[in-house]
């Protein structure tokens, strides 16, 4: 492991001092960072400790949550309000990873984890536009069973690992940042980049930018939302494809509706097209079957992969056809 050196931030301001530096990162609860400086794909020469900030989940002034970046992924899941209000979210991070990881994890590391992409970590035997931008990508004609199927170019097929994220990105998430020029938000829809050319540029984070909290908007039908993940394993499994939804039902029609997935694309995938054919229309089988075929039509597959095209529609029909069994 590179030498580094270790500071533990006291305010935000102070952490925004401390990382704004070069060669600095946050240190959250450690469980992808610290992987990957021990294989050495991470070499930060400072680490920001910022497990001491912002650990609330408080009202907005909206009547949505303002979750602080540094509560513990188990923390949000177990929180009554988010549960009740939520279910989507809770459901999604106890998908995800074990119970100790999810006890050391962080919503701001969550965000901001790399992906699994097991060309991306195989630094001595692989080639990955990624972690050495320009080499070229052996997930492209190698093993792609995981990778993405949507949004992908030559550059990088990986896929973004989070279950939280999906279920962000379906609730219409905003993440509150804040760096050295000030603070902004982003929708979390458009925090993380598309591979495109330069799959090394994940988010649109500045280098001095600290993520420092997420915002939920109140959405009174996030009540009825849920998210589903399909994996090779009963646990400590990341997805193949998973379906985060909400679902407004009124008269056997989709008032409004939201859908995201993941396990399919470089970024926490919101299904606008699936979205603006359900909205308004009839509940139907075959409407949500359009629905789900038009979101799918730009698919991509790899050699591997090309079942999660199937999965990936049958998943969005059985999470729509739960929401709608649970309306009756
Ligand atoms: C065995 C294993 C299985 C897993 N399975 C799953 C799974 O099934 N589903 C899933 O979703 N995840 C899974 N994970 C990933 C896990 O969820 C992440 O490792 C975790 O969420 C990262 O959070 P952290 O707080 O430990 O982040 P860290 O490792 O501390 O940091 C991750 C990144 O975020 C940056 N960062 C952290 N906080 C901030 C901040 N406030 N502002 C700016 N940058 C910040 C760090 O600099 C770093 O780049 C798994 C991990 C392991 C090890």
């Amino acid at each position: 492991m590179t030498p580094f050196q270790y500071s533990r931030a006291i305010s935000i301001d102070d952490a925004i001092r401390l990382h704004g530096t070069v060669g600095a990162k946050c240190l959250a609860g450690g469980t992808n960072l610290v992987d990957l400086m021990r294989e050495a794909i991470e070499r930060p020469t400072s680490l920001v400790d910022v497990t001491g900030l912002s650990a609330t989940i408080q009202e907005s002034a909206g009547g949505g949550l303002i979750i602080g970046a540094a509560v513990r992924n188990s923390a949000v899941a177990e929180d009554p309000v988010v549960r009740m209000r939520y279910p989507a979210l809770a459901r999604a991070i106890l998908a995800g990873a074990s119970a100790q990881i999810r006890n050391m994890a962080t919503v701001g590391g969550n965000i901001l984890q790399r992906t699994r992409c097991m060309y991306f970590y195989d630094q001595d035997g692989s080639r990955c536009n990624k972690r050495t931008p320009g080499q070229g990508c052996d997930a492209l004609e190698g093993f792609n069973r995981m990778h993405a199927i949507l949004g992908s170019s030559p550059s990088c097929v990986a896929t973004h690992p989070s279950d939280m994220c999906v279920a962000l990105a379906m609730l219409d998430a905003i993440v509150h940042v804040k760096g050295i020029r000030g603070e902004r938000t982003i929708p979390l829809t458009e925090l993380h980049f598309l591979p495109g050319n330069n799959p090394e540029v994940e988010t649109q984070l500045a280098y001095d930018e600290l993520i420092v909290a997420i915002e939920l908007p109140a959405l009174s039908f996030a009540q009825q939302s849920t998210y589903v993940k399909v994996r090779d394993r009963a646990s400590y499994a990341f997805a193949l494809v998973s379906v985060a939804a909400a679902a407004d039902v009124q008269d056997d029609k989709f008032k409004d509706v939201r859908l995201a997935l993941g396990g399919v694309a470089h970024k926490p995938w919101r299904a606008f097209k699936a979205e603006s054919l359900l909205r308004g229309e009839t509940a139907t089988v075959e409407l949500i079957r359009a629905a789900a075929e038009a979101e799918l039509a730009d698919a991509k597959p790899l050699r591997d992969n090309a079942f999660k095209i199937e999965l990936a529609k049958r998943t969005i029909a059985s999470v729509l056809s739960q929401l709608l069994n649970s309306k009756q």
